[in-house]
């Protein structure tokens, strides 16, 4: 009775102090300071009224279809900007190597026109497109991203020691705003989003070197980390000034409008060149997978973009041989029309075949998170499984057999290039070297095709049709090609 008797006073007490706190905090919550109007008030209120003018100098990096793994080629570019609250133009020129491009873009409340670099017609924008503008002119100046989250009445998410973190989702990108509590600046911009091949990428862009135009505060130097750290670029802001006009940079052709999403639509069908070769075409991304049935197991080649067009190639598989397991997976390249749809094959427990070239950045791909959006390998972990190729590695059943070589850096296009030569049929299977016009002359032969017509010759491999992976059929290139035809492009080119 005594101990029930403690117990009940104990509860009491604890309503006491919960009630406390409780007020306590609401208080301490009702005085709170707005860090984000106060932040809006500096950086976004005063382009309610006025056009700010600058130039920016920009030092930007990117991942294109590149010799190697994770290698970088570099930009730079130059341009101006006029913005006021819901109207942004730029105009800018882009140089890689000696090459100059122009661009320019237009965004207002609801408008957005872009003519890209070095193009002439206006890009086939999307509401989406339109939207993701709010974060990406953060990269120059927050201001539309600081008044769509005070438009949004955007909570607080967190305070830290120095910063007030806001938080808000703009379709599925997460941005999350750092502002400054002594200065009520905003010091950082992160926004978690997802991507194809690395899953869960973060960008990050900080601020700093702050100075006033008038009540007008902007940062002269913003760095940019993309995808997750892995890429760094650079923006000053220079000549920041006050004006009463922007120029027209891009003319609204009549009837122009921002269009809906288009989701491609999936298209596969798959055809058996013969009892141990089937080969696999999806519509929607122009490629060609290959599935090798061995006796009791099968091989996959090349996997495109996503782990979806991945679990599309499994399907066939499943399909073709029910009771064969995908042993496995081969991609002839690093680019991602061949490995970006590895993640399924990994959690269907297939080896992964690699080389020392592409092995690390095979382990990032598989390992990345997917929380933004997941897929089969995210939400059921399988442990990668490698098997690594030095020259050539021969798959077989001990009666029918493949062989893969490493052609690397002779392909002339990446240093972990394989290709696959099937005996039996004197078929070589490869990713895209060989471009021989579908109708006339072939007008030049590209130091790809000379590479492939290289390997297979000091391979020694006798080969009478070459099967390509991509494209298929746009580009009006032939895919499904006779050796002779290959020999005879370089033939005519030595002579
Ligand atoms: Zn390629």
């Amino acid at each position: 009775m005594k101990h029930y008797k403690n117990q009940s006073g104990h509860k009491k007490l604890k309503a006491i102090i919960t009630l406390l706190a409780f007020t306590f905090t609401s208080l301490l919550s009702f005085s709170q300071t707005d860090f984000l109007k106060e932040s809006w008030h500096k950086q976004s209120e005063p382009l309610e009224t006025k056009i700010l003018n600058f130039e920016f100098q920009e030092s930007s990096n990117q991942l294109l279809h590149s010799f190697a793994p994770w290698q970088q080629t570099h930009f730079s570019s130059s341009g101006e900007i006029w913005s006021n609250a819901t109207n942004f133009s730029k105009i800018d020129t882009i140089r890689s190597n000696q090459d100059r491009y122009l661009s320019k873009t237009v965004l207002s409340e609801q408008d957005f026109l872009q003519q890209n670099y070095g193009k002439e017609q206006l890009e086939l924008l999307t509401k989406l497109h339109f939207q993701e503008q709010i974060y990406l002119t953060a990269r120059y100046i927050p201001h539309r991203l600081l008044s769509y989250l005070k438009e949004h009445h955007t909570p607080i998410e967190r305070l830290e020691e120095k910063c007030a973190i806001y938080s808000v989702q703009i379709n599925h990108t997460t941005v999350k705003l750092y502002i400054d509590k002594g200065t009520f600046l905003i010091s950082k911009i992160q926004t978690l989003s997802h991507d194809e091949l690395f899953g869960d990428v973060e960008t990050e862009y900080t601020y700093s070197d702050y100075f006033q135009i008038g009540e007008f505060y902007i940062a002269k130097h913003i760095a940019i980390k993309k995808i997750n750290g892995k890429l760094l670029d650079h923006v000053d802001i220079i000549h920041a000034k006050f004006t009463d006009s922007s120029p027209k940079l891009l003319e609204r052709p009549s009837g122009y409008k921002l269009a809906d999403e288009d989701p491609k639509v999936p298209s596969v069908s798959t055809s058996s060149y013969n009892e141990h070769i089937h080969l696999v075409e999806l519509g929607h991304t122009d490629d060609r997978a290959m599935i090798v049935e061995f006796s009791d197991f099968l091989l996959v080649a090349e996997s495109p973009l996503t782990s979806e067009n991945g679990e599309l190639i499994i399907a066939e598989a499943k399909k073709l041989a029910p009771d064969k397991p995908i042993k496995y997976f081969v991609f002839g390249h690093y680019h991602p029309h061949y490995l970006g749809g590895v993640r399924p094959f990994v959690q269907e427990g297939a080896q992964i075949i690699v080389s020392k070239h592409n092995q690390e950045y095979l382990s990032y791909i598989v390992n990345a998170k997917r929380t933004v959006k997941p897929d089969r390998l995210s939400l059921h972990s399988r442990s990668l499984q490698m098997e690594l190729i030095q020259n050539s590695l021969r798959i077989s059943d001990g009666d029918y057999s493949m062989d893969i070589y490493l052609i690397g850096e002779k392909s002339k296009h990446t240093i972990d290039y394989l290709i696959y030569y099937l005996p039996k049929e004197k078929l070589l299977f490869e990713d895209d070297l060989v471009w021989i016009p579908m109708e006339g002359d072939p007008k030049n032969v590209s130091p790809r095709q000379i590479g492939l017509y290289n390997a297979i010759q000091d391979l020694g491999l006798e080969v009478q049709t070459i099967i390509q992976s991509w494209p298929v059929s746009d580009y009006g290139v032939k895919t499904i090609i006779p050796f002779e035809e290959l020999e005879n492009s370089i033939k005519n080119l030595k002579e």
